[in-house]
């Protein structure tokens, strides 16, 4: 709850009009301590001293010398731990772009205001105002040596999680993908961004692919024994498609474990600029030759790109989870959203949405006609042994909650 009589609250905008406007409608609000700044100086003085400092600013991002960003770079500087809100006569793209970035400073946004401002809206957004949790000391990411994951390749302490990829349309579990986890003895579990990069250019991503691979084929079939007909897929680093022997290794190892080319998924992101993209073309136009299936991941980031599409016979286009998460109610999101979906469908290839995180996303999906859907709202990646009971547990939600449309 939000205490007026306490909250420091600092207004900095240089219009002297708005400046009286916003004052007026936060002390009829019963705000007290409220101060106003024409300008970014003014303001980073009263920032600077602790008996002034403010708990909460309303930023106008269109100021003479210093701007809004500006600004915000200034709060980065000297760690102000409080909250903003922005105000700006600009469209909301552009403060939708402005909030992102500060939020990627790990300042907290109560949201955006566009002027003219409306004394409810203000006050909507205050209601969020909380203060500032207890500063928790933020470990620093550990980060690992090419001996420690050679080490950890060793002692076998990698161990696959697997993540469904269900039908939109019907709620069946058609495929999993792999995502690979670090079982470190002290450390607990790691995530592969924090070991992945490291193993790429240390020229340990070919070993530790091959030990992704033979586990997941192993599972796939087991799997397979016990009736699940899942496709597993696998993520692929461009530096394993640097050498042709990656081509052989995954036909040998499907051949030897027994499991059909198409039953395998290799994603794809094209993490760095490439250096010759024809090893990699060959590679991959010989695995979909053999009838393995292939995805493009994270599409719309990096360079996972139009021109991939055009070069590679992808099967299965992965809309990445920043386009997708929200995007039934974020209008550039959905844009991108759609324009992705209408690629996928004309050139034939499975549209699969990441990062669906809650029923809205899902029903945007079912709306949006997308064919498939992963993501923390159907099952967060799991241990192979977890696997039958969440399916159990899946059918059950999709009856409960009516996840699909129910034609007989
Ligand atoms: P990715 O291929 O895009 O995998 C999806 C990531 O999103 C996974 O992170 C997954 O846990 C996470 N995720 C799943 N559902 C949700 C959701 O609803 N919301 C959000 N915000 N995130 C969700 P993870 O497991 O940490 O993997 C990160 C990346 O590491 C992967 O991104 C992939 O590029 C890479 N990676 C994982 N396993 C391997 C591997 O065996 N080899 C290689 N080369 N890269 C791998
Ligand atoms: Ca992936
Ligand atoms: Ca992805």
């Amino acid at each position: 709850m939000i205490d007026k009589s306490t909250i420091k609250i600092l207004i900095l905008d240089d219009e002297p009009f708005m400046l009286k406007l916003l004052a007026r409608m936060l002390a009829n609000q019963g705000f007290i301590h409220v101060v106003c700044c024409d300008n970014g100086k003014d303001a980073l003085a009263q920032l600077n001293v602790e008996s002034t400092r403010p708990d909460l600013i309303l930023l106008d991002l269109n100021m003479p010398g210093m701007d809004g960003i500006e600004f915000i770079r200034h709060l980065v500087e000297c760690q102000f731990t409080g909250s903003l809100i922005l105000v700006s006569g600009e469209d909301e793209r552009m403060l939708k772009t402005t909030e992102r970035l500060v939020q990627a400073h790990k300042i907290t946004v109560l949201g955006y205001l566009q002027k003219p401002v409306k004394s409810d809206a203000l006050l909507a957004m205050l209601a969020q105002w909380s203060p500032p949790s207890e500063a928790v000391p933020v470990k620093p990411r550990k980060t690992y040596s090419s001996d420690d994951i050679r080490s950890a390749i060793a002692r076998c302490e990698l161990v696959n999680y697997y993540q469904p990829k269900v039908s939109v349309a019907t709620g069946a579990v058609i495929g999993v993908e792999t995502l690979v986890r670090w079982q470190h003895a002290t450390d607990g579990l790691i995530f592969p961004n924090q070991f992945i990069t490291v193993a790429e250019s240390s020229g340990l991503i070919d070993e530790l692919t091959r030990l992704v691979l033979i586990n997941a084929f192993n599972q796939a079939k087991l799997w397979q024994q016990s009736g699940l007909d899942f496709r597993v897929a696998v993520n692929v680093s461009m530096d394993n498609l640097a050498s042709l022997d990656f081509q052989d290794l995954v036909v040998d190892l499907a051949t030897q474990v027994g499991i059909p080319p198409h039953k395998i998924v290799l994603e794809v992101t094209e993490s760095q600029l490439m250096r010759d993209m024809r090893v990699s073309l060959e590679i991959l136009t010989r695995l979909r030759l053999k009838r393995f299936h292939l995805s493009i991941d994270d599409f719309g980031t990096g360079h996972s790109s139009l021109s991939q599409l055009r070069d590679i016979p992808f099967d299965e286009l992965k809309i990445d989870q920043g386009f997708v998460h929200q995007a039934w109610k974020d209008d550039t999101l959905r844009v991108i959203y759609d324009a992705s979906l209408a690629l996928a469908k004309q050139l034939n290839m499975e549209a699969v949405a990441e990062g669906v995180e809650d029923r809205q996303d899902w029903d945007f999906l079912r709306q949006t006609g997308c064919d498939l859907a992963q993501g923390n709202f159907i099952s967060k990646p799991l241990l192979a042994l977890e696997f039958e009971d969440w399916i159990e547990y899946w059918q059950q939600r999709i009856k409960n909650d009516l996840l699909v449309d129910n034609r007989g």
